[in-house]
């Protein structure tokens, strides 16, 4: 970048008068304390005989720029990402644990099992890589803080038991987030397993068998007894094709920081998934509000590597702090810069904390619509029973003003969660309450997220509430 005069012939070793000099030569009248452009350095240090190495330092806007534009000739087929979810007791847990015991990359039989948040398997000598946090709290936290890391879902669940609450909750977040989803049928050793009821139940979701004319994949399975989890898979790779994931594995290394933690003797080490290049012992890495060298690299076998490649989880040691999931993960040129981001992203992040927010509320919808930011409004609906639900959920989603839709994402009878807030902040939607109002956990997220909950009495209220606040015509709440 520019530098002043002073600095720079400091640098090249001259005297400054003599390098004001060459510069008036060259027709730029500068003084010791100006700054010159890369353009002058490089044809005085020509001058001079020397070869500039120029370091632009890499802003954060042209960081996205470049990891964005990746050329596609340089794209490689990458591994899928694939995450479990389900209703609990539906044997994700069991699946999770299942798939690993039975196919642990051949390369690494012998070496012991490291829970590291993510591991790889080897299927007909294809590697997929497993997030093992069951369940769709980890999955929507990541996504709240930007992060795209599932390709797709595995959703679990019980041939005794059918569709649960959480099942559809996570079918919810997974429609959310555009993941597709592959309905594993658990538990058909047992007696009283029912998998017909599954596949009817889950029909009214939008996942339909292609039997009877969907495109949802379904895979009977035992996870306790270790049946049909090869034809999971062999779903699993099949979904992955259709999807042609690809990365750059010589791009500039980046990814997702799966699960951090302090330990007592090796300091700050995170999880990451690389998304994209090639993560190497030695790089220089920006995680979130967190920067240092690999000083170490491990596998979930508990293995020492020198580099991971995309779709690769891997445990890193070397950050000068613990970042948190999902946080992004990118490697820098230099350590200067890499410090001078962290610090740019800490008082940014103070900032942003003090100004308001720019999640959607009702009070300021109307201006988020006027500037354009939103054209459809998702809502979360939870209601003391299901008939109010369903009632609400009719007269919400006839709702039109001015070509502005009202979109409910997720619906359910019972109190708000701290799931139902944590998927409000991932999709940028409110929640609407019903004769019901948020458990403490819920009012605290909601308050940390600022994720906007509205609580009623009268159907009536609700849906002129929305109306007036998509009209710009909503009271203050004082
Ligand atoms: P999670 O809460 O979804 O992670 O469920 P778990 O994996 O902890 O399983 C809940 C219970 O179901 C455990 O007692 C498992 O042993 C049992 N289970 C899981 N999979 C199966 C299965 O395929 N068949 C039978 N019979 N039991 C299972």
């Amino acid at each position: 970048g520019p530098m002043s005069v002073g600095d720079f012939a400091k640098a090249l070793q001259r005297e400054p008068a003599d390098v004001i000099k060459k510069l008036l030569l060259l027709g730029i009248m500068a003084t010791i304390n100006q700054e010159i452009d890369t353009d002058a350095m490089e044809l005085i240090a020509s001058e001079y005989g020397v070869t500039l190495n120029v370091v632009e330092p890499v802003d954060e806007e042209a960081l996205d720029m470049l990891i964005e534009e990746e050329d596609p000739a340089n794209l490689k087929p990458r591994p899928p990402v694939v995450t479990i979810m389900g209703h609990v007791d539906h044997g994700k847990t069991t699946l999770l644990d299942a798939i690993r015991e039975s196919k642990v990359t051949a390369t690494e039989s012998g070496g012991i099992t490291q829970h590291i948040g993510a591991y790889q398997v080897e299927v007909n000598g294809r590697p997929i890589t497993f997030l093992d946090t069951p369940g769709h709290e980890a999955f929507t936290t990541m996504r709240a803080r930007g992060a795209q890391v599932t390709d797709l879902t595995i959703l679990v669940v019980a041939a005794d038991d059918g569709v649960m609450p959480q099942t559809i909750e996570a079918i919810n977040h997974a429609k959310a987030a555009n993941v597709p989803i592959i309905v594993a049928v658990n538990k058909i050793d047992k007696p009283d397993a029912n998998p017909d009821r599954v596949q009817q139940e889950l029909t009214q979701y939008g996942l339909v068998p292609e039997a009877w004319g969907g495109d949802t994949i379904f895979a009977p399975i035992s996870a306790l007894k270790k049946e049909g989890l090869d034809e999971l898979l062999e779903m699993v790779l099949l979904v992955a094709d259709v999807q042609e994931l690809k990365a750059n594995p010589n791009g500039r290394p980046r990814g997702t920081v799966i699960e951090a933690k302090l330990d007592k003797g090796r300091g700050s080490v995170a999880t990451v998934l690389v998304q994209n290049g090639t993560l190497k012992v030695g790089d220089i890495v920006v995680a979130g509000t967190t920067y240092g060298r690999v000083r170490a690299m491990v596998n979930d076998m508990g293995r020492r590597l020198k580099q991971a490649g995309p779709s690769m989880p891997v445990e890193i040691q070397g950050l000068n702090g613990v970042p948190s999931a999902g946080d992004q993960f990118v490697v820098y040129d230099d350590e200067r810069g890499a410090r001078n981001l962290v610090e740019k992203r800490m008082s940014r992040e103070k900032q942003e904390q003090m100004q308001t927010t720019s999640k959607v509320t009702l009070d300021d919808l109307y201006k988020q619509i006027q500037e354009g930011k939103v054209a459809e409004l998702n809502v979360i609906v939870k209601a003391d029973v299901q008939g109010s639900v369903e009632a609400l959920v009719q007269s919400i989603e006839k709702i039109d003003v001015s070509g502005v839709r009202v979109k409910v994402i997720h619906r359910g009878a019972g109190a708000i969660t701290e799931s139902d807030v944590s998927l409000a902040a991932a999709s940028n939607a409110i929640i609407i309450g019903f004769h019901v109002r948020p458990d403490v956990n819920a009012t605290r997220m909601a308050e940390a997220e600022k994720v906007d909950i509205r609580l009623y009495r009268v159907i009536y209220n609700v849906i002129s509430e929305l109306e007036s606040a998509m009209k710009g015509m909503l009271e203050p709440e004082y």
